[in-house]
């Protein structure tokens, strides 16, 4: 899987937001980390011990937590490029556990069916166009053919 700019230009400033304890080399050298993995096909585990050199003072958890996160967000990105050049998915709908873990929003998205072209919704500060909606968020989103 290739990380085309328009997949860039969306992801790159809830990168930045998530690392704006850091300065913009440090937040520039976890976006190349992270797009070099996807196109890489490295596991996360491979993207992770790439990060540690660069995040000394972080927990190998947290570590793992923003590299699964945001190469989920990647892919979820890049599948809804696909599903839009292919001409033949027309909605997409938001699908999550329904358990205790879920949380209100996912929740409250659950099932919810829209233009593939769409926002689930808008939260402070982005339009919600896939998943995932948060860190260690389980949901997914189904095409639907019409
Ligand atoms: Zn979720």
């Amino acid at each position: 899987m290739e990380v085309t700019d328009e997949i860039k230009n969306k992801t790159s400033k809830m990168i930045t937001n998530l690392a704006t304890s850091v300065d913009d080399v440090t937040s520039e050298k976890l976006k190349e980390t992270i797009y070099r993995g996807v196109n890489e096909w490295l596991t996360p585990t491979e993207v992770r011990n790439l990060l540690l050199d660069i995040f000394k003072d972080l927990k190998t958890s947290r570590l793992d937590k923003i590299v699964r996160t945001e190469s989920i967000r990647y892919w979820s990105f890049a599948e809804q490029e696909a599903w839009q050049q292919s001409w033949v998915v027309k909605y997409k709908q938001r699908w999550t556990a329904l358990d205790e873990r879920t949380c209100s929003t996912c929740w409250s998205l659950h099932g919810k069916k829209i233009p593939i072209d769409k926002s689930f919704a808008k939260d402070s500060y982005r339009d919600i166009i896939g998943s995932p909606l948060h860190p260690n968020c389980r949901c997914d989103m189904i095409p639907i053919l019409e």
